[in-house]
């Protein structure tokens, strides 16, 4: 019948997505994802933050979820939220596990179309390498040597997908606080303790692509024509204010400073707060 799809197609109830946030910016992050993208995916999204926020749960209507880890910015901290977002996924039964950073804007017909082309039986491990070279750690070991290893890891601030037959296989490192024994053992952050696992221990390799985006790079360079056909972008924080990609449309840089709501009107220019096309 016309419009029918396969039954085994991708659809994005199939995708779990994770945002890691903390207290802080539950208004001036949040607030911007609740009403831009975050707004379009709403039962597959879990916002894995450190308090408690009422409003957030209830007006926003957001799917929270409070760790209970330490808002520190510390390794101990951020390792112990994504081992809680590592558990939620493996607990939600869905096929794909993205996790995204609080200041990245997710396209989310560009990232069905992406892991369409992939299958979450198969090992997957895809996002942009933060290094233009793998990552050297040393391994601590019992005795009193260590051992170094080599290993790509996809940078957390761009965001990264797991398949879930990937995501399985990754249990015995990443389940139910073993992560935080995991990052402990090679002092690293949770992204390149991830990119340990995959790569270093499982041998699965990372899929380097260039449609995930952090504001590590310069996003003023992404092409304005290319932009929608990203999977996710990002924003310069405070010592950066600039560094935002370059589209032009619904709101000047003052009204927009980050350009996400720019971007999500000509997304979905059917939106409420969209200003409207001029009728004739
Ligand atoms: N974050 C967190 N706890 C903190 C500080 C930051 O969970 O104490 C989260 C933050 O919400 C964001 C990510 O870690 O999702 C990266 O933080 P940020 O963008 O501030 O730093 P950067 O991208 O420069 O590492
Ligand atoms: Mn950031």
């Amino acid at each position: 019948s016309p419009g029918s799809r396969s039954k085994d197609s991708l659809e994005l109830r199939d995708i779990f997505i994770a945002v890691k946030t903390t207290r802080k910016y539950h208004k001036s992050r949040l607030q911007l994802l609740s009403q831009t993208w975050v707004s379009r995916a709403r039962e597959q999204t879990f916002i894995f933050t450190d308090a408690e926020d009422k409003e957030l749960r209830h007006k926003a209507g957001l799917n929270i979820i409070n760790t209970n880890c330490s808002a520190a910015h510390t390794r101990q901290a951020l390792c112990c939220k994504m081992s809680v977002e590592y558990d939620k996924f493996i607990e939600s039964q869905k096929k794909w596990f993205c996790h995204m950073d609080d200041d990245n804007y997710v396209i989310l017909s560009s990232l069905l179309e992406l892991l369409s082309s992939y299958s979450h039986t198969q090992d997957v491990y895809l996002g942009r390498p933060s290094l233009d070279h793998p990552i050297e750690a040393a391994e601590r070991v019992k005795s009193d040597g260590s051992v170094s290893v080599k290993f790509w890891f996809a940078t957390g601030g761009a965001g990264f997908c797991i398949s879930r037959g990937l995501a399985l296989k990754m249990s015995p490192w990443a389940s139910l606080g073993n992560f935080i024994t995991t990052a402990e053992k090679i002092r690293l952050p949770d992204d390149c303790t991830i990119g340990y696992i995959i790569e270093a221990l499982l041998e699965v390799p990372l899929t380097h692509t260039g449609l995930f985006h952090s504001h590590l790079e310069n996003l003023q360079r992404l092409p304005t024509d290319n932009i929608l056909q990203q999977v996710t972008l990002s924003y310069g924080g405070f010592e950066n204010r600039r560094n935002v990609v370059s589209v032009g449309g619904a709101f000047s840089l003052a009204e927009d400073p980050t350009r996400f709501k720019t971007v999500h009107c000509l997304l979905y220019p059917d939106t409420e707060w969209c200003p409207r096309k001029t009728r004739h």
